[in-house]
Formats: C-alpha cells, structure tokens, sequence
C-alpha cells in the first residue's frame, strides 16, 4: 500500500514536471554524450516532443531583445519547429523514444522520408532550446570562459570580434556557435538550422561542446533592427548568460 502511494506520487511528480518540459532527469544519463548539459531537457514524452517554457518573461531582455519579437520566436517559431518534428516522428516510431541528440548526433543515418524533417524542426528545436537558456541580462563573462577565449584567439576582444564577423558573414538563414573541441575555442557556422552536434555521433571523442550559439534568421531581429543585422549582433553581448556557460565549461 505504501509504495503503491509512493509510486503514484512519484509519477504524478514526474508527469507534472514533464508538462513544464523538466523530464525525467536521469533516464538518458547512462548513453550521455558531452554535447551539452540539456540532452535531458529533449526527451519526448509520450513520443512526443514540447515546447520548453521560458524561464523569464518575454520582456525580461529589454531594450536589447525585444517582448514581441521574443513572444513570436518562442511561441510561433520555436512552436512550429516542434509541431513538425513531431508530425514527422508519427512516421517513424521507433524513433519517438529518443532523445532529440541521439536522433542529431546521427542525423544522416535517418531513414530519409524524415531526415530532412528532423534536421530542420528537429534542428530548429534543439537550437532554440539551447538560445533560450543563452539569455539573460547581467551577466559577467566568467574565468573559464575569459581564459580560454584569450587562449584560442590572442584576446577577449579577438574572440569577439571573430564572432561578430562570422555572425555577419551569414548569407540569409542561420546560425554562429562558439564550440569547445580538443581544448579550445572554436566558432562555427551554419546554414538554416544546422548545428555543430548534427552528425557529430561519428566521432564520439570529438563532439563539440556547444556553449553558445546567435540565431541570426531575420525572425530573430527584424522587428527591432529592421535589416541591421550588426545592430543585433553588436547587442547581443548584452544578452549572453555567461553563468550558464561556466556551467557547461564545468
Ligand atoms: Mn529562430
């Protein structure tokens, strides 16, 4: 009778959590990659994946990051990415039990009626999943961060503004990342919502610690800068959670 109550209990724990998007800590950790601290975070449940909520206001990054331009990416964008992954996955159910890194990881070995489909939404929910936890104002870069960036690119300064340039340098759609692989500091670009961790599983001992990444799709921007992209992009210093990447430097 007691454990009976105790298990209902710790499911009734559990599924509350899962329908904030905390599932289930832990499940995942035996086959945990070093890819990033949120591996967790994108398990489906029910096969099903979900819109993670923010855990600040969409006017908590003002006047860098602006409420509407923040309410329509999270709650339109972010949400379309995860509504067609999940349409996609209904084709493939053996796959709805993993989690969203496995499936990236090894994305080229999909079968192909849904490759393509989970590196763009499933991509897309990844991406934005991790910016959403890049943000908050206030922040200091942190020792961990600071030494490694002066080690990888001569200087603080350097490193920025090889990140800016290589923001910049986008053609329409994607992303820049700042990744540690092999002990440094490396920035990567990509196309549309592609992303340093997609076929990464190849090479097990080398997938690249995601520890930023700047959205630089015109969504994420336009409404505020209008087509200034170095606008957003010289802003968004502001913004970056360098706490959260002391943490995944840890
Ligand atoms: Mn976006």
């Amino acid at each position: 009778m007691n454990n009976l109550k105790l298990n209902r209990k710790k499911f009734l724990k559990t599924t509350t959590l899962a329908g904030l998007g905390v599932f289930a800590l832990g499940i995942e950790a035996k086959n945990a990659s070093n890819t990033s601290i949120y591996k967790n975070d994108l398990m489906p449940v029910n096969g099903k994946f979900e819109l993670i909520p923010l855990s600040y206001s969409y006017s908590a990054l003002e006047p860098f990051i602006d409420a509407q331009t923040m309410e329509i990416h999270h709650g339109k964008h972010h949400q379309a990415y995860v509504n067609k992954l999940n349409e996609a996955l209904i084709l493939m159910p053996s796959l709805q039990n993993k989690s969203l890194e496995d499936l990236l990881l090894n994305v080229s070995s999909l079968p192909e009626n849904i490759r393509s489909t989970v590196k763009n939404h499933g991509g897309g929910h990844w991406n934005h999943s991790f910016f959403w936890k890049s943000l908050k104002i206030g922040t200091k870069m942190g020792d961990k961060f600071s030494n490694l960036a002066a080690k990888s690119f001569g200087s603080i300064e350097q490193f920025k503004a090889n990140f800016e340039k290589a923001s910049m340098g986008i053609f329409g759609s994607g992303w820049a990342w700042i990744v540690e692989q092999d002990g440094q500091l490396k920035i990567f670009t990509s196309a549309n919502q592609d992303n340093p961790i997609m076929d990464a599983g190849k090479d097990p001992n080398r997938i690249p610690k995601v520890l930023l990444g700047i959205d630089v799709w015109e969504h994420a921007y336009y409404l505020k800068h209008k087509n200034k992209r170095a606008d957003y992009v010289s802003n968004f210093w502001n913004v970056v959670n360098w706490d959260e990447i002391e943490i995944l430097l840890k």
